[in-house]
């Protein structure tokens, strides 16, 4: 056994986390995809089923009562709370994350007021929410403007109404610093709209604590909701009684079942909510959430970092000097969840890895990424990965 095997063996047997790998349904395959979407926990299947055999086929329409289906999008966003630092009632889970975007930019907007009339997004974005940002800017009568993270400080203005972050980029793993964008963007009188999509459930977020005034993002990456489970949307307590949103559908009325013709939203959170929700889906990110029961975000993030430290040696040990070269931060304070490798034949290479029980994603044109979900992985599924890719770069 390799020096690496062996320190991999050590660190997996002083993982405190290691058992909540038994929670997921996993095999031999080293699965460094769940920053795009998270395995599936065990117990969900069960749970599942009875939704759809009991709650649906027996209770039919009292399930919006018994089972709780009426309440589900503010009860989830309740437990999805703690995982992204906000105190309960400022989360609703609904919708898309693109959807999503859409309601926090138009709304951020609003609360900026008249005299504000530049948007900034994000040029780094995933896509998606830079489309959705041109169209929200387009119509409400405001200019879009694509800057890099970095250059948010010098950009922002007194005519900065809203600015849209993601908080990890997608392809390189980079952390943006969120209290300090955060701040500055507070500084000049406009307002943060952050993108957790590749931060929740991967490291500490801290809504609250940094004054963030609307978020995003989605389920079933690091969260390990399920394909096209719903996304969330936090909106700041202080700003709840401001928040108009573009899409006031009867789900956010302050009395849905008066069935008034003239709209009156629903006081808090509530208001980020549309149409009924997307129960199915919904009720199985609620029973996935059930992993984090006993789990710290402090702990998956320690954990994490330790998972990409490791891989970066690995990759270092196993891997010509050259051949590969990682656009992912060293330094913890900048560093997602992910390792980014970048090489010309990233797209066959990945292909060759993913025969080989390796799978990861490739993005284009360069870029092999590997995520790294601290819940289920361990240190020598790491250094196995690190060796095949190692093997197959040669
Ligand atoms: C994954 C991801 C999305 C996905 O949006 P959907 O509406 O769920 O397709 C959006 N934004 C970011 C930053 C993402 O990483």
């Amino acid at each position: 056994m390799s020096e690496l095997a062996l320190l991999a063996e050590k660190l997996d047997a002083e993982d405190a986390l290691a058992p909540v790998k038994g929670r997921f349904v996993l095999d031999d395959v080293v699965y460094l995809d769940g920053n795009s979407l998270g395995a599936l926990p065990a117990h969900v299947p069960d749970r599942v089923a009875d939704v759809v055999r009991r709650q649906w086929g027996e209770l039919r329409i009292r399930s919006w009562e018994e089972s709780g289906w009426w309440t589900a999008p503010e009860r989830i966003g309740d437990r999805i709370a703690p995982l992204v630092g906000a105190a309960p009632g400022q989360i609703v889970v609904g919708d898309s994350t693109s959807v999503n975007v859409f309601k926090a930019v138009v709304a951020a907007v609003r609360m900026a007021g008249e005299g504000r009339t530049e948007i900034l997004v994000d040029a780094t974005t995933f896509p998606t929410d830079g489309y959705i940002a041109e169209s929200a800017a387009r119509l409400t009568g405001r200019t879009l403007r694509a800057v890099t993270p970095a250059e948010v400080p010098a950009a922002l203005g007194g005519r900065t109404a809203a600015v849209l972050l993601n908080h990890v980029d997608y392809r390189t793993g980079r952390l943006h610093d969120l209290p300090a964008l955060t701040a500055a963007i507070h500084a000049s009188g406009a307002l943060a709209v952050w993108d957790l999509c590749h931060s929740a459930g991967a490291l500490p977020v801290g809504l609250d604590e940094h004054g963030v005034d609307l978020a995003i993002g989605c389920t079933y990456k690091f969260l390990n909701g399920g394909p096209g489970a719903p996304a969330y949307l936090y909106v700041r307590a202080e700003h709840q009684p401001r928040f108009d949103s573009p899409l006031p559908g009867w789900n956010s009325h302050s009395a849905p079942f008066d069935m008034s013709p003239s709209y009156a939203p629903a006081p808090g959170a509530l208001r980020g909510r549309v149409g009924t929700p997307d129960i199915l889906s919904m009720l199985a990110l609620e029973a996935a959430l059930e992993v984090w029961d006993d789990v710290s975000v402090t702990a998956a993030r320690a954990k994490s970092l330790a998972l990409t430290d490791f891989f970066l040696r690995c990759v270092r040990a196993y891997t010509e000097p050259g051949r590969v070269e990682s656009v992912t931060p060293e330094r913890h304070e900048e560093r997602g969840s992910q390792v980014a490798l970048r090489c010309a034949d990233a797209g066959e290479v990945m292909k060759r890895l993913i025969s080989r029980g390796v799978v990861g994603d490739f993005r284009y044109p360069d870029v092999l990424r590997f995520g790294f979900t601290p819940l289920y992985l361990g240190f020598a599924e790491t250094e196995r990965a690190a060796r095949i890719l190692g093997e197959e770069l040669t």
